[in-house]
C-alpha cells in the first residue's frame, strides 16, 4: 500500500550485532517502510555500499568478539576508504558519555542505546534521509508593476519557494483563499488601493490575522514606513533589494509563521493535527470531494484495551504507544492522506479519492502492522492492537454523519472482538 514514491529507496545497512537482533530490527523497521540489510563485518558491507549505497548506515559499536568501540574504529576506516556519503547511526549496548562522545567524534549522526527504541530511531532516520522535507514556502506577491513582481518571484522560486504574483490588488482576498500563502509581499502604492489599505482589510479577516505581511516599496520616508507597519504589516523592505536580503527576510518570517501555526494546529504528543484542525480538514476535504465528484473515506481508529497498557506499564509507556501508532500512520499513508489525533488514543484519518473498497484492505494492513510492532517497557516487550471503523462519501454526505458512521463501525469492530476493521454499510443497503 506504499504509494509514496519516496519510500522506494529507504535502504538501511546494519553492521554488527547478532543475527537475531538484526532480524528483529529488520522486521520492526519494515513496518515503517525501511528495508534493512545486515552485515556481520565491514568487508561485505564495503562491497555492498559501493554497489548500492544505503540511505543510512546503522553500526553496532561492538563487533562480535571485540570490545566496545570497535564499530567506531571501523567507521573511521570505512569513511576513509569510501567516498559515498550517507549518515551513520550507532547502536550500543553501553550507554555512557565516553561511548557517546566516541560516536560523535567519528561523525555519528545518531546514537541509540540497546534495546533500540525503533519509533525513535525511525524519527531520526526520517529526518536524516530527508523524508520529512518541509514543503516549499508559499509566497503571494501583490504589486501592480508586473516586471518588478516577476523579478522578485524569480529570486524566491530559485530558492525553492512557490510564488504567486497578482498585479490587481482587488483579487487579493481570492488569492489568499485559493493559494493559502504563508507570507504576502505587498507593494505600497498601487492604482486601485494602497498596500496599507489592503493590509488593514486582510487583518480584519480572522483566518489571516497572523499571516505575515511584508511591504516591499521604494518608499524611503521612515515615517511612512512605520505608519505602514503600524497598519498590520510585519516588516518593511526597501526596493531595490538584494535578492539574498529578500530571501532571508521572507524565510525567517515564514519559518516563524510555520512554528506558530504548528503549535496552534498540531497535537503536542504526536505532531499530528489536533482535534479542531482535523475536524476542519474533514469539512474542507468533503467539500472538495463533492466538487470533484470523487470518493472519500474516513477512518476512526482506536487502540484496544489501552487502559490496560497504562495500568500495566505506566502512562509514559502508554504515550509511547500512542506515538508509535501516530508514526506508523503518517509513514504508511500517502502524503495526501490526512491524519489527526481525535482524542486520547483515538485517531481520525481522511483518505481523499479513496472508495470504501480500497480503504478497507489499506486500513487492515495498518492494523496488522501496528499489531506486529514491538513496544518496549524497560526490558519488557509487548504489543498492542487497534480497531478501526470506516465510512465513505458518497454513502454519507455530511461531516457529522460520516464521523458518526465511522464511529458506529468502530464500535462494531470493538464488539466483534477488537483488532479488526469494519466498514460501515450504507444506510440503504
Ligand atoms: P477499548 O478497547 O474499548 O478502546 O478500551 P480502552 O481501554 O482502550 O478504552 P478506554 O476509552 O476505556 O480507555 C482509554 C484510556 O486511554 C483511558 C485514558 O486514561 C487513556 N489515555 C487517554 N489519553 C492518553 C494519553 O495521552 N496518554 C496515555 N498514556 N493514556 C491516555
Ligand atoms: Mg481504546
Ligand atoms: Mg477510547
Amino acid at each position: 500500500m506504499n504509494s509514496n514514491p519516496e519510500t522506494a529507496s529507504r535502504l538501511i545497512y546494519l553492521i554488527g550485532g547478532d543475527a537475531e537482533e538484526a532480524g528483529s530490527l529488520s522486521a520492526q523497521l519494515g513496518h515503517f517502510g525501511y528495508t534493512l540489510r545486515g552485515f556481520a563485518g565491514l568487508g561485505e558491507a564495503r562491497e555492498a555500499i559501493r554497489d548500492e549505497p544505503p540511505t543510512a548506515l546503522l553500526m553496532d559499536m561492538a563487533f562480535p568478539g571485540t570490545g566496545d568501540g570497535a564499530g567506531a574504529e571501523a567507521l573511521e576506516e570505512l569513511h576513509a576508504s569510501i567516498s559515498s556519503r550517507f549518515p551513520v547511526l550507532f547502536i550500543s549496548a553501553i550507554d555512557d558519555l565516553p561511548t557517546r562522545l566516541l560516536a560523535v567524534r567519528v561523525g555519528g549522526a545518531g546514537f541509540s542505546p540497546k534495546p533500540v527504541d525503533v519509533p525513535q530511531l525511525v524519527d531520526v532516520l526520517d529526518q536524516l534521509t530527508g523524508l520529512r522535507q518541509p514543503a516549499p514556502e508559499r509566497i503571494l506577491i501583490v504589486d501592480d508593476d508586473r516586471i518588478q513582481a516577476n523579478l522578485n518571484a524569480v529570486h524566491l522560486r530559485r530558492r525553492g519557494m512557490e510564488v504567486k504574483v497578482i498585479t490587481d490588488p482587488l483579487t487579493t482576498i481570492e488569492a489568499l483563499s485559493d493559494f493559502q500563502p504563508e507570507l504576502v509581499l505587498l507593494d505600497m502604492y498601487m492604482p486601485t488601493c494602497t498596500g496599507m489599505e489592503l493590509a488593514s482589510v486582510i487583518r480584519q479577516i480572522e483566518a489571516f490575522v497572523s499571516l505575515p505581511i511584508v511591504y516591499l516599496s521604494a518608499e524611503t520616508d521612515r515615517d511612512k514606513q512605520l505608519a505602514a507597519v503600524g497598519l498590520g504589516g510585519d516588516d518593511f523592505l526597501v526596493k531595490p533589494i538584494k535578492p539574498e536580503h529578500l530571501i532571508s527576510a521572507v524565510l525567517s518570517r515564514t519559518e516563524r509563521y510555520r512554528k506558530l501555526r504548528s503549535v496552534m494546529m498540531r497535537d503536542g504528543l504526536t505532531g499530528l493535527f489536533n482535534h479542531s484542525t482535523i475536524t476542519d480538514r474533514l469539512e474542507q476535504e468533503l467539500a472538495r470531494a463533492r466538487r470533484q465528484s470523487s470518493p472519500l473515506s474516513v477512518v476512526m481508529l482506536d487502540i484496544d484495551h489501552f487502559k490496560r497498557v497504562n495500568d500495566t506499564y505506566g502512562h509514559p509507556v502508554g504515550d509511547r504507544v500512542i506515538k508509535s501508532l501516530a508514526r506508523l500512520l503518517t509513514q504508511r499513508l500517502r502524503l495526501t492522506d490526512i491524519v489527526g489525533r481525535y482524542g486520547g488514543e483515538e485517531f481520525l484519518v481522511i483518505l481523499p479519492d479513496t472508495a470504501a473498497e480500497q480503504a478497507l484492505p489499506l486500513v487492515d494492513k495498518l492494523r496488522e502492522a501496528f499489531s506486529n510492532l514491538i513496544q518496549l517497557a524497560g526490558p519488557t516487550r509487548f504489543s498492542t492492537t487497534c480497531s478501526a471503523g470506516i465510512a465513505n462519501y458518497p454513502a454519507w454526505s455530511d461531516p457529522a454523519a460520516l464521523k458518526e458512521a465511522a464511529d458506529q463501525a468502530l464500535y462494531q469492530a470493538k464488539r466483534g472482538g477488537r483488532n479488526r476493521v469494519v466498514a460501515a454499510t450504507t444506510p440503504e443497503s
